[in-house]
């Protein structure tokens, strides 16, 4: 029949419609100036790589940012939801070695096919802010901030190990290291080398990284718990354990401090070195009863006890070894032990007692100093060393309280009293710790110390496709800052980088070679280029002034968006790119660029998108392509599905059935509305008649779905249970078909049933909802409507009849409102006039209720 050919719910053609008059209006989207009086609303959503192929988790998390977006619009907020490109990293060059494409074409050939992908899935980006970081115009600002921070002494260079493959010749991220060998020579073993590389100096802002965590409330409790836990702060105290001189081995129990070269730390010069093992505790109280100091094999010092004991050079390599082997499989943690005896002792300066120096495969030497005292009887990695080598265990801590298992060492616990402990015994741990540091700084062999775990973020990369560093090597200068009015120093375009060896860019002579900026002589350029998590860890600026030749963005218009009020994404974000980020506003704070502290007021983190319980990949053959579900069921319905089929914050399991579900769902919608959109329209200006029967019925759904919803968008966003509350409010308008035939609802409240539903589908289903607002004859577009408002008194449930029982005997019947507590409900059942006068004399033993059904009393 031509009717129901008419009324089939037809996304093909639909939503191509809709993306056509989108395109053509891109104001619909865009964000307002602040002089526009509105609220502002940031909401962002993590950018994506260029791979080429959206997959299902992008889709995920747009749907999330774009609902919420819409929804903000809808509120007459002022919104900006930007979109960009993280594209600079290893796959362009992969790609340019596999298919002979250069990286710069295959990038943006990709972010073409995403961006196409993104306009047909019908997310309300404002691409007018859209930034691509490998263009010039975004990495020349990563160079002007590198210059500044460079400046401020927050960049600097040091010696540091990296991956390096000897066939590649060239230095591997490490993600090009499988199983120990190189990604792409599967026999070759990756060496560690030193090659000076390029820090930022993030540990300068380990302590406010820290304390801001507190003010994160907005954020993920784990996201802010493995923050936390990457900047591993920890209270201690350094101390420097003296070298026994050969010659002294044997005598040596003078107080060793007064004579010895004083420690001061920065500037410990390398005499020092030699003559001092600085080791950080957390337990200083206990270093009574350490009975050895153990060194990392990469210790200065082992070199030189080394370098006249070839078994001792031997022994160690094989420390070293094993060590290395552990790193590579990923878990040092779960190294055997094994150690050396040195044949060299250490002077504890507090007792003067000499305890032997070993050296052990678990000690690393990019972890605190390097070195550590042994306290077998305190410490269960002691314990286990010292049990296992025969290395004395002496107790210096005895529990005050009974604690379980106290009896058995080690003993762990700081709550205790030392012992063993010369003139110390009897202070308590704390105590002990206090006076010992006290001790240690006047005597000046250590201090109480913070360590951090954190580490200064490398940035060196010997890449092609990334931000070229801004620095010149000049051989009469030294290290030269390229000048601002230089920038952008460019990426070459065309390389050849099938080569093999060093830094791609160091076989570029047009780019190597330059003038030095300070004396006019020739100079080379620094070829390492930058990680590329620099790239985004201030890009979210960037769209606040996207297009801005002179700055990285206008400080003032930055203030006006920041902090982003909603960023969404992977938790896989939580501890690199959303630390970077962290550091990096406050880096721009000090610069006095912005005002804020902390990039982003609210996070949320999104579940994995995941097929038959296992993460997608091609590898396992279960990737569902986001092409292949809009092609079948529409953008409206993939996104819909992506945002209902799960918790957002819970994994999703994709099922094609679920998608078919919400499809059909839709053609509900869809029938139903087109249906009765005539009388609808016809309400349009009539005067609303109080609603009663039918009408109240739906009214009253509708108001308590626009309550419920409103407030998951509030902060809840159980979206999965707000396309639940939709469905449930479609089936009861269906179900009632039979008396909105019979003309039951009047135009105005068909009018108000109809026009409600779009706008509160409007941020989960674009496209439908966009025809259907259309259908409704309403003017403009749904996005910009404004968001309904709940009627409490619509939304209110009846009074409820609730039968009274006297010992089991229904006695009358009281009517309380649908939301009575127990406590109302009895109060009524007692207050009632009947109930009154067959218990007068009585005495009321017992009061049931049963909420919302029954009041029993037992009497006698
Ligand atoms: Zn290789
Ligand atoms: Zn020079």
């Amino acid at each position: 029949m031509a009717e129901e050919k008419e009324q089939r719910y037809d996304p093909a053609a639909i939503e191509p419609k809709w993306q056509r008059r989108w395109a053509a209006e891109p104001a619909l989207y865009a964000a307002e100036p602040a002089s526009c009086g509105k609220p502002k609303y940031y909401v962002l959503e993590m950018l994506p790589y260029p791979s080429g192929q959206l997959h299902m988790g992008h889709v995920r998390n747009y749907s999330i940012g774009d609902a919420l977006a819409r929804h903000m619009w809808m509120r007459g907020y002022n919104v900006l939801h930007p979109m960009g490109w993280d594209a600079f990293g290893l796959p362009a060059e992969n790609a340019a070695l596999k298919n002979n494409t250069p990286p710069r074409e295959w990038t943006l050939n990709n972010i073409a096919a995403m961006k196409r992908q993104m306009e047909r899935l019908g997310l309300g980006y404002d691409w007018a802010t859209e930034v691509t970081t490998c263009l010039p115009e975004y990495y020349r600002w990563n160079q002007w901030f590198f210059l500044r921070m460079y400046e401020k002494g927050l960049v600097y260079r040091k010696k540091s190990k990296v991956n390096w493959c000897p066939k590649c010749a060239t230095v591997l991220a490490n993600e090009q290291v499988v199983d120990g060998c190189c990604w792409r020579h599967e026999t070759t073993k990756v060496d560690q080398r030193d090659l000076v590389q390029w820090f930022f100096r993030i540990t300068a802002y380990a302590q406010e990284l820290l304390d801001d965590l507190d003010k994160l409330d907005g954020w993920p409790e784990k996201v802010r718990t493995m923050q936390r836990n990457w900047i591993g702060r920890s209270e201690g105290t350094d101390v420097d354990f003296f070298l026994a001189e050969k010659a002294d081995e044997g005598i040596g129990n003078s107080h060793p401090s007064e004579h010895r070269p004083l420690a001061g730390d920065p500037g410990r010069d390398q005499e020092l070195e030699k003559t001092r093992i600085r080791v950080f505790t957390t337990r200083v109280d206990t270093i009574f009863g350490a009975t050895s100091v153990q060194l990392a094999p990469q210790h200065a010092l082992v070199a030189e006890f080394t370098a006249a004991d070839p078994k001792l050079k031997e022994q160690v390599d094989e420390l070293l070894e094993q060590q290395k082997k552990a790193r590579e499989a990923g878990d040092l943690g779960a190294i055997e032990k094994h150690g050396v005896p040195t044949g060299r002792f250490a002077i504890n300066p507090y007792n003067g007692e000499r305890i032997p120096i070993w050296v052990a495969n678990y000690i690393l030497a990019d972890y605190g100093t390097g070195a550590i005292m042994s306290v077998p009887a305190h410490d269960e990695r002691d314990f286990e060393f010292a049990t296992k080598y025969g290395l004395p265990i002496v107790e210096v801590i005895q529990p005050v309280h009974k604690i379980e298992g106290a009896e058995r060492l080690p003993f762990l616990s700081e709550d205790g009293v030392l012992v063993n402990s010369g003139e110390y015994d009897g202070l308590s741990c704390e105590a002990a710790q206090k006076k010992l540091q006290e001790i240690a700084a006047a005597k000046k062999f250590g201090e109480a110390t913070i360590t951090f775990r954190l580490k200064d973020w490398g940035v060196s990369r010997q890449r092609y496709w990334g931000t070229p560093i801004p620095m010149i090597h000049c051989e009469r200068d030294g290290l030269v800052q390229v000048p601002d009015e230089q920038l952008p120093v460019v990426l070459p375009a065309q390389i050849d980088i099938t080569q093999q060896g060093g830094s791609p860019l160091s076989r570029v002579p047009e780019f190597v070679n330059t003038k030095c900026p300070k004396c006019g002589g020739p100079a080379r350029r620094e070829t390492d280029t930058m990680d590329t998590f620099v790239d985004s860890s201030w890009y979210f600026y960037r769209y606040t002034d996207a297009k801005n030749p002179n700055k990285p963005f206008d400080p003032k218009t930055a203030q006006y968006w920041f902090p982003i009020d909603q960023y969404i994404g992977g938790v896989e974000h939580a501890i690199l790119h959303l630390i970077y980020s962290r550091f990096w506003t406050k880096v721009m704070r000090d610069l006095g660029m912005i005002a804020n502290d902390e990039p982003a007021r609210r996070l949320f983190t999104q579940g994995m998108v995941i097929k038959d319980g296992a993460k997608m990949s091609k590898s396992k053959g279960n990737v569902v392509s986001p092409d292949e579900m809009v092609a079948r069921y529409g953008a409206d319905s993939t996104r819909m599905y992506a945002l209902f089929a799960a918790p957002p914050d819970r994994d999703l399991d994709w099922q094609e059935d679920g998608v078919a579900g919400v499809s059909r769902f839709l053609a509900r919608v869809w029938r139903l509305a087109t249906k009765y959109a005539p009388l609808a329209r016809s309400g349009r200006g009539q005067k609303a008649i109080v609603p009663a029967g039918v009408s109240l019925k739906l009214l009253r759904k509708l108001h308590q779905t626009i309550a419920k919803i409103t407030l998951d968008f509030e902060g809840r966003w159980h979206f999965n249970t707000c396309v639940a509350a939709i469905m449930e409010l479609v089936n009861d308008i269906q179900a009632a078909d039979a008396q909105l035939a019979a003309g039951e609802v009047s135009a105005p409240a068909m009018l108000e049933l109809l026009r409600s539903l779009v706008l509160l589908l409007a941020p989960f289903a674009p496209y439908l909802t966009a025809e259907l607002w259309e259908e409704l004859g309403e003017e403009g577009y749904v996005l910009r409507a404004p968001w309904p408002k709940s009627d409490p008194e619509l939304a209110r449930e009846d009074d409820l009849e609730i039968p009274v029982q006297i010992n089991g005997k229904l006695v009358t019947v009281v009517l309380v409102a649908a939301d009575a507590t127990p406590k109302a409900i009895e109060a009524a059942a007692l207050a009632d006039e009947k109930v009154q006068s067959r218990t007068s004399g009585k005495t009321v033993a017992k009061v049931i209720v049963v909420p919302g059904k029954l009041v029993n009393l037992v009497v006698k």
